[in-house]
């Protein structure tokens, strides 16, 4: 049974300077979560950055090549692998804008930034992104529960 609901578009409020896209909200039967169907731009309003930001848990790996380009560390659980540094804070990327929310090295970014896009149907004309999440997941939830914020957002 198909239990993927769009509990509200977004997408009225999305800027298009690259071509459009969608925002949603989805509950997947388990939990809500938020898909940025759309250009990282047209979602920087929504989104923040947050695959820059507040990173416990995820790290952008660096490749021999780019090592003399970015600021990086050794991963604390993978010996020999290195990573991209972060700010004092030790969450928010070293190279992001923390006001605006940009990229400060988006023309010449680590690979594995320009690989990703955290949303399935993200930026789906550009042929580089080759990893894809499902989106941000913000909390588990019952249909029940789901109708509920559903109704309280004026949803569909
Ligand atoms: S990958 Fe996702 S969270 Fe990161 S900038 Fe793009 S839309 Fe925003
Ligand atoms: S280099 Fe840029 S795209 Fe990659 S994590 Fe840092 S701010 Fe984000």
């Amino acid at each position: 049974m198909e239990t993927r609901t769009i509990l509200k578009k977004l997408r009225s409020t999305v800027q298009r300077p690259t071509g459009g896209g969608e925002i949603d909200l989805v509950w997947d039967g388990a939990f809500i979560r938020l898909e940025f169907n759309c250009s990282c731009l047209s979602a920087l309003p929504f989104c923040k950055g947050a695959c820059c930001r507040q990173r416990s848990g995820y790290a952008v790996e660096l490749e021999e090549d780019e090592l003399e380009k970015f600021e990086h560390k050794e991963h604390p659980h993978r010996p020999g692998v290195q990573i991209l540094r972060t700010k004092e804070n030790g969450l928010d990327c070293i190279y992001l804008d923390g006001k605006t929310s940009m990229c400060t090295v988006h023309r010449d970014k680590p690979r594995m930034c320009q690989q990703w896009h955290c949303s399935p149907g993200g930026e789906k004309q550009d042929e580089k992104i080759l990893r894809r999440d499902a989106g941000w997941l913000l909390m588990p939830m019952r249909r029940e529960e789901a109708e509920l914020v559903q109704i309280n957002l004026g949803g569909k």
